[in-house]
């Protein structure tokens, strides 16, 4: 059943034998960063319980599990964050709740999935911690979150919890090259700056060729924040053949870190735009009062390259001074 879900066979084989030995936990935390199929885990576990034609299994093309994969199984209730919004409202949490009581429509158990769970306001949370502490016989609570510090001790202290390990390099390069059409050279570029991530890897292929060319800066820069301080160097000499190219990159950059900042305080992107797991991944690398004086040393740059300077010397002050501020 678990075929389709990438590495994570540890997890994939013990969840298997809960099912057939009848040891099904009530509640699950499913942590890791974004991209890695915790989700897709979530479904497929739902299939095992709920599919009527291979119990145990899941046979993946049944009405049950065609209505699970298109998630609109009534006995399968998925909630996370509204299009636009940052956080899971408590209203959302409060509907979820006065569902438990209401029997399986078709099989054993009722799956509850809260997506993004560490987005749950601390008030929906604790409204959620009764119904863990006190389940009825036939719910099943998944809970899914990339930063398990922001789930209550309380809530995870009811869960059983597995952690989702990023895959290899190789892992991630081999999946890469079976499940899509890009070659073995762009799948290469990529998968470095993928954190392990097949989610992230994907939504750096799927770029036009502009943001191509943004991506490729912006996983350079994601290396000198990782301490690769050589690309200081490299970086400031490639931006420096062109002052267009200069300001360009520029901009991009503060308004990638002005979005990594909205994401750190919690608030939504403008535009009711969705985070991508690039941006997902780059703020877990960094502390929003980091995240805020590489924003201020970006538009010192800014205000430097309006004049005719030296623009690799400038460039290469600029990334010195943020590796010295993600040093700390
Ligand atoms: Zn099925």
């Amino acid at each position: 059943m678990f075929e389709k879900i990438q590495g994570h066979q540890t997890i994939t084989s013990h969840l298997e034998k809960e099912i057939k030995t009848g040891e099904v936990s009530h509640a699950y935390l499913f942590s890791g960063i974004d991209g890695l199929g915790k989700k897709k885990t979530a479904r497929e576990f739902a299939k095992a319980l709920l599919c009527q034609d291979q119990r145990d299994k899941g046979c993946g093309h049944c009405s049950v599990c065609t209505q699970i994969d298109h998630e609109n199984h009534p006995d399968v209730k998925i909630i996370g964050p509204k299009a636009g919004e940052a956080s899971i409202k408590i209203s959302q949490v409060r509907e979820m709740i006065s569902e438990l009581s209401i029997k399986p429509y078709s099989g054993n158990w009722r799956i509850n999935i809260v997506d993004g769970a560490e987005r749950m306001t601390p008030e929906a949370q604790n409204s959620l911690l009764k119904s863990l502490e006190e389940p009825l016989c036939y719910n099943i609570f998944i809970l899914i979150t990339s930063h398990i510090q922001s789930i209550l001790p309380t809530i995870r202290s009811r869960c059983q919890s597995y952690h989702f390990q990023p895959l290899s390099l190789v892992d991630l390069e081999t999946v890469l090259c079976q499940e899509t059409d890009f070659d073995k050279n762009t799948v290469s570029e990529v998968v470095g700056a993928a954190s392990g991530s097949p989610g992230m890897a994907l939504y750096l292929l799927s770029n036009s060729e502009i943001q191509k060319e943004r991506t490729h800066f912006l996983r350079e820069l994601y290396s000198l924040l990782k301490g690769d301080e050589i690309k200081v160097f490299t970086l400031a000499e490639v931006l420096s053949k062109d002052k267009a190219t200069s300001q360009a990159i520029l901009e991009f950059f503060i308004h990638w870190f002005y979005e990594v900042s909205l994401l750190l305080e919690g608030h939504p992107l403008p535009n009711h735009g969705e985070p991508n797991p690039a941006h997902r991944a780059y703020h877990h690398l960094l502390e929003n009062e980091k995240n805020q004086a590489i924003i201020k040393t970006l538009f010192e740059m800014m205000a430097t390259i309006q004049y005719n300077v030296n623009l690799r010397l400038q460039w290469e002050k600029c990334f010195i001074k943020i590796m010295k501020i993600q040093k700390g």
